[in-house]
């Protein structure tokens, strides 16, 4: 039974910057690309090539070591440092830093398979894996082991292409140029589930891209494309589950616990191009756009550009920007330096003028007016974890469930205070992880 989601906010989509351009490619490739080693979900990567070695687009650059996928090489070139460099989840992570040589030298080891669906679920997990693909809408999970720990015990696969942030058009404009990619990979991760139906579900303010899909699936009806209310966030995993089917994830579950896997049309088209093409995950559509941009595009990237070349490409700044986000303006991560390169879950780069961006500096006393209780979708009350958080009392912010809190920023948004409730939950997580951590290496030294 189809069911909407509790709470929410309605913020104004500002997409009308972008949304009708078409994803073009840059102007001037980039001379160097710094690629981080940590793209994911894990730990991050082991490098497999040393400053001097020279390198083909699609070459695998890095090996897993863990919990992880593989990274390949963006463009062609030389290495010319594999160092500590930074990138956008703040401070450093070792990187491989590759000199373009212009040559764009192709050198995937990839195999094209003209048919995808006469492979076998493990073939493509397998081909998945070596791709190095991860969930494109941001959260960097590594696709090949959620398909591969979903065998079995998922019955239902939704394509996320809710893209309910505000500003960006990326998978928009994917769903619309590059739709018989997004429905092809679709039906492979469906082959690789064992399933013969699946969902996408994309917001109302998209019916462009979901009459663009519905006409691509055709009469073979196996994948229903769904319109979703716009309502922040319906992009998130657990309120797209619950508008699809109905089921409610419990506290501290997965999707798989209530027989679903979601994967962000992005990634879709991602599974395409490594099966099909025998393309590793070597570049994706970043929305550029703020009113500090001059010229806003959603432009094709290799992974490794750097967010000041993005930014030139699209006019640079017209006027100074407030903050520049990775990301939406709502679950976005700020950035202090524009040499921060451009990684897998790169969606959008936000330069967002002082009119543009809420004052964050100016947060005045709680007003205990519950509106952000009323908008949590997750039933948590961020007005009691945002008291104990502020007096460190990790126990009880952890016992009001702030682990459960997606940090959709819905609570930010409504709050007439203007109190930053999400940074402070991203500290006590923080914080309550790292007690754990403490606790069990106790535990282990005594044992
Ligand atoms: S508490 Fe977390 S889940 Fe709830 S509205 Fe705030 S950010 Fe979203
Ligand atoms: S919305 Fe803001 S002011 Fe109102 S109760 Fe929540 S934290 Fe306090």
């Amino acid at each position: 039974m189809k069911q909407s989601f509790y709470g929410g906010v309605h913020p104004h989509d500002r997409k009308e910057a972008t949304n009708r351009l078409a994803v073009v490619p840059l102007s001037t490739a980039p001379k160097q690309v710094v690629i981080p080693m940590a793209m994911h979900v894990g730990a991050p990567c082991k490098p497999l090539v040393s400053p001097g070695d020279t390198v083909r687009v699609g070459q695998k650059i890095a090996e897993i070591a863990g919990l992880g996928a593989p990274i390949h090489a963006s463009v062609s070139g030389t290495v010319a440092a594999v160092e500590p460099r930074p990138y956008t989840g703040g401070g450093k992570v070792l990187s491989v830093v590759i000199d373009n040589d212009f040559r764009n030298t192709p050198g995937s080891s990839l195999t094209p398979h003209a048919d995808p669906l006469a492979l076998s679920p493990e073939e493509i997990v397998e081909i998945v894996k070596e791709a190095g693909i991860t969930g494109m809408g941001g959260a960097g999970f590594p696709t090949h082991v959620k398909i591969s720990s979903g065998l079995g015990k998922v019955d239902t696969m939704i394509l996320n292409g809710a893209e309910c942030e505000p500003y960006i058009t990326a998978d928009h404009r994917l769903m619309l140029e590059q739709g018989e990619k997004v429905i092809g990979g679709a039906r492979i991760l469906m082959k690789a589930l064992g399933l013969q139906t699946g969902w996408i579900g994309i917001e109302a303010n998209k019916m462009d891209a979901v009459d663009h899909l519905k006409s691509l699936v055709g009469d073979k009806a196996d994948i229903t494309v769904e319109p979703l209310k716009t309502r922040y966030p319906q992009g998130a995993e657990k309120q797209l589950i619950q508008r699809i089917t109905g089921r409610e994830i419990p506290p501290g579950g997965l999707p798989a616990h209530v027989g679903c896997a979601v994967f962000n049309v992005g990634t879709a088209a991602a599974v395409y191009d490594a099966v099909v093409e025998g393309r590793p995950l070597t570049e994706r559509i970043v929305t550029v756009t703020g009113d500090s941009i001059a010229n806003p595009k959603n432009l094709l990237v290799p992974l490794g550009t750097s967010f000041q070349h993005l930014i030139d490409e699209a006019g640079g700044f017209k006027a100074d920007p407030d903050r520049v986000l990775t990301g939406g303006p709502m679950m976005g991560i700020a950035q202090y330096n524009l040499a921060v390169p451009v990684i897998k879950g790169t969606n959008a780069v936000l330069c967002l003028t002082p009119q543009e961006a809420a004052p964050e500096d100016k947060a005045h006393t709680c007003l205990r007016c519950a509106r952000c209780v009323n908008v949590c979708p997750m039933h948590l009350t961020p007005v009691y974890m945002h008291l104990y958080a502020e007096k460190n009392r990790w126990s009880e912010v952890e016992d009001l469930r702030v682990m459960d809190c997606i940090e959709c920023g819905s609570c930010n948004y409504i709050c007439p205070a203007r109190i930053p409730l999400v940074q402070s939950f991203r500290t006590a997580k923080f914080e309550i992880r790292g007690l754990a951590a403490k606790q069990k290496a106790k535990e282990a030294a005594k044992a």
